[in-house]
């Protein structure tokens, strides 16, 4: 957005006073149409993440993140440390999906999907809201004696908070673990495993520090996607912005007075009134551009609008804009740029979905013995040894494995005690084998082979291997 003349906010950071104390934001509570659908948003959400850890596709956790065992369940597909290229490739997406996304359409990922923002502003300030009440009366609370009210007040909010980020910690130790393990802790009794009890109450204080004292600062100075906005945005991205031709007019913003002629006197819609300012969770204006400290909430949207409608101007004066829209007073297009980067998006999408979909439950190894080439026997035949490994990624026992060669004519032998080979769900089974396979059928000194994996009659998984023979065969 075009930048005012006076750019001295831009040398510090607007919850931090001039001597580097911290300047303590007390935003007024939001209302309006994009607070109620904000609200909508994050009750969807809320409940997805507290629930998605205790959900079970075909026995797998929905979401699971176990980097201590290096298990990642996504939308019920198990990666193994052998599937760690597809997560990667998974997470690349991700992240070119929100560079993309941010690209065209701001800082939307911040304001409405975040779990930063949706714990904070819908969770713990409600609650604040509501045991300490508004802005005016939170920095009354705030200056007055340590008083009866005063601590019962702050009691009971910093024990429901404390309660709140015990129940987070607790939901992301179920990411973390697993919820069956974290069930199961829960029903031993903590005192029975104090390994996960002290890493709970690590969690519990971090959640508690960062809502309830650190707060917008998350946003503001640790978070990297925040850092980035400056490089990714620009004039034709969608971001929360105060159209400063409308507000500011000719002759700049000026307090509303009843009965008075803006439009002659030249002035702007914006009447001043800092309601914008006093209602931003990062306790910044607006109305000087856009800002890193923006984290696209809508709630001066809202409180604009309020004041548009009472008296009665029209709405929009700030809204979801891009530079270019404000300066050109174009409405918003879905415009080919926009279009490109959504049908970018649906590829990768698609890309990743294919790549979940294709994706073998089961996993076959064959690798030649280090160190061994081939093995004559008898006056024909020639042998290789091999060992091999399976993984079973499903939560379900897969028997009676064989393996079968493809177009060669031999033998694969295996070395086993019982004869059948079992895969445990989640788990591996290995082993060596021997091929065998009569001189006169192979093609050269290098042979490749496919081995088919079966278990009983179905065909569960194909693999490669190289044959080694003679180089002559007489
Ligand atoms: S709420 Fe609207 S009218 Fe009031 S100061 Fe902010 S931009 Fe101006
Ligand atoms: S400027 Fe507006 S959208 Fe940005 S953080 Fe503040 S209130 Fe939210």
């Amino acid at each position: 957005m075009e930048a005012p003349k006076n750019e001295s906010f831009r040398d510090s950071i607007g919850t931090v006073t001039e001597d580097g104390k911290r300047a303590w934001v007390y935003p007024k509570k939001p209302s309006g149409r994009y607070y109620e659908r904000r609200k909508i948003v994050s009750y969807v959400l809320l409940t997805f993440l507290f629930v998605a850890p205790f959900i079970k596709i075909g026995g797998n956790q929905f979401l699971m993140f176990n980097v201590l065992e290096r298990r990642f369940n996504i939308f019920g597909f198990p990666f193994w440390p052998q599937d760690f290229y597809l997560f990667v490739i998974s997470m690349i997406i991700g992240v070119v999906f929100i560079t993309l996304f941010t690209v065209g359409f701001g800082r939307i990922f911040c304001g409405w999907i975040c779990p930063q923002t949706i714990f904070m502003e819908m969770v713990f300030r409600r609650i604040e809201y509501w045991i300490e009440g508004d802005r005016n009366k939170q920095r009354k609370l705030d200056r007055q004696q340590w008083d009866a009210e005063k601590i019962r007040k702050r009691l009971l909010k910093w024990f429901i908070f404390l309660v709140i980020s015990f129940l987070i910690a607790n939901v992301f130790l179920a990411y973390l673990i697993g919820s069956d393990k974290l069930i199961k802790y829960i029903t031993d009794g903590p005192l029975e495993h104090l390994g996960t009890l002290f890493p709970l109450i690590i969690f519990t204080g971090v959640f508690y520090f960062v809502f309830a004292w650190f707060r917008e600062q998350v946003c503001i100075i640790a978070c990297p996607y925040g850092r980035l906005q400056g490089v990714l945005l620009d004039n034709k991205s969608i971001v929360v912005a105060y159209d400063h031709k409308r507000g500011e007019g000719e002759n700049g913003r000026k307090k509303f007075r009843k009965n008075e002629d803006r439009q002659a006197l030249g002035h702007g819609d914006c009447i001043d009134c800092l309601q914008c300012v006093h209602v931003c969770p990062t306790g910044i204006d607006i109305r000087n551009g856009t800002q890193l400290e923006c984290v696209n909430c809508t709630a001066c949207i809202d409180e604009c609008d309020h004041i548009m409608e009472s008296i009665n101007l029209p709405k929009g004066l700030i809204r979801y804009a891009s530079e270019e829209n404000i300066e050109k007073k174009k409405t918003f297009e879905f415009s080919p740029r926009l279009k490109g980067y959504t049908a970018v998006l649906v590829i990768l999408i698609g890309v990743l979905s294919g790549l979940l979909l294709l994706r073998n439950d089961v996993e076959a190894r064959v690798l030649r013995l280090p160190g061994q080439l081939y093995e004559r026997k008898g006056e024909s035949i020639i042998s290789n040894v091999f060992t091999y490994k399976l993984i079973n990624k499903t939560t379900e026992e897969i028997g009676d494995i064989n393996f079968k060669l493809r177009k060669y004519k031999g033998e694969i032998k295996i070395v086993s005690n019982t004869g059948n080979i079992v895969v445990p769900e989640q788990g591996l089974a290995e082993g060596t084998l021997f091929i065998e396979i009569d001189k006169n059928n192979l093609k050269g000194d290098k042979n490749k082979l496919m081995i088919d994996v079966y278990s009983g009659e179905e065909l569960i998984e194909t693999t490669t291997v190289s044959f080694l023979g003679p180089r002559s065969y007489n």
